[in-house]
């Protein structure tokens, strides 16, 4: 990175960490001031800086529920299994769910979709967390999780119901709806991609189309992170995923005047106060 620069920074307002994630954070934090360890299931978010800071707070994520016990385990806001809830009650004293009311909403609209006999089909990533507990509320109806339309095999559907998971592309989610509506007798659509999600998408859009160059800040393992650089990548070409502020040290910001900022939705504000500290030094 060179410096001695003068820099524009275009900083997109909806940054930080969305309410879901917020909420989960901040009951894990107040819990930590009133347990020795508070445990989590997987992690609360995907950023291994934030992580590293739960963790000096004695917030631990666990992988494995069966191998622990203890006072206190968080579910988190994509939510748990009904395996995982069972055995969580059997091996702690208190467990609280942190499910984010957006994905409680989808698995309502499941639940009455199952009621109605639709068969369900589910857009978004397969092994993601939020996708395994949407596909086992769907149970016998799942029809399919899909990520494109091209999935879908060319054959005659019934009655079909389509969700998706909050953090897809709503490009994608429309891709498959297009399909299904070509294919079956009876389509019912909700778009559940999360609306903190689908701003987020739009306004990183408008940054990557005025900046000279964009980073997009968030975590190696986060989804959505990775979604939103792929989306303003296509845009700008000049734009650079970055984890932390000594990723800035290896990316080339000669040209660049005009900067975007954009992370995603479980990226911490103080992590993108840092980067802005530093590309303004
Ligand atoms: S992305 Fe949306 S649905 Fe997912 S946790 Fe955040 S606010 Fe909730």
């Amino acid at each position: 990175m060179h410096r001695n620069i003068k820099r524009t920074l275009i900083v997109a307002k909806n940054s930080g960490f969305c309410s879901g994630v917020e909420r989960a954070v901040s009951i894990a934090e107040d819990l930590s001031r009133e347990y020795n360890y508070v445990y989590t299931l997987d992690q609360l978010l995907h950023n291994e800086a934030e992580i590293k800071r739960l963790k000096e707070k004695k917030i631990i994520p666990i992988k494995d529920i069966e191998s622990k016990n203890g006072d206190v385990l968080l579910l988190p806001a994509h939510g748990a299994t009904t395996q995982e809830r069972t055995l969580a009650k059997k091996k702690f004293k208190n467990v609280i769910d942190t499910t984010c009311p957006f994905v409680l909403n989808t698995i309502k609209i499941i639940k009455n979709l199952k009621k109605e006999h639709f068969k369900i089909v589910i857009v978004g990533d397969k092994g993601h967390r939020e996708t395994r507990v949407l596909s086992e509320v769907a149970g016998k109806n799942l029809l399919g999780v899909y990520q494109s339309g091209k999935q879908i095999k060319e054959k005659s559907y019934g009655k079909v119901g389509i969700v998706s998971q909050s953090t897809t592309f709503e490009t994608t989610l429309f891709e498959v709806a297009k399909r299904l509506i070509e294919l079956s007798k009876e389509v019912r659509f909700y778009n559940t991609v999360c609306g903190e999600t689908i701003r987020r998408q739009k306004e990183a859009t408008e940054i990557a189309k005025l900046a000279d160059c964009v980073i997009a800040i968030g975590g190696k393992s986060s989804a959505n992170s990775n979604r939103l650089f792929e989306l303003v990548k296509k845009i700008n070409q000049n734009s650079f995923f970055v984890h932390d502020v000594n990723d800035l040290e290896k990316i080339n910001l000669d040209k660049c005047k005009k900067i975007g900022i954009v992370s995603g939705t479980s990226t911490p504000k103080w992590l993108i106060e840092d980067v802005i500290r530093r590309l303004l030094q």
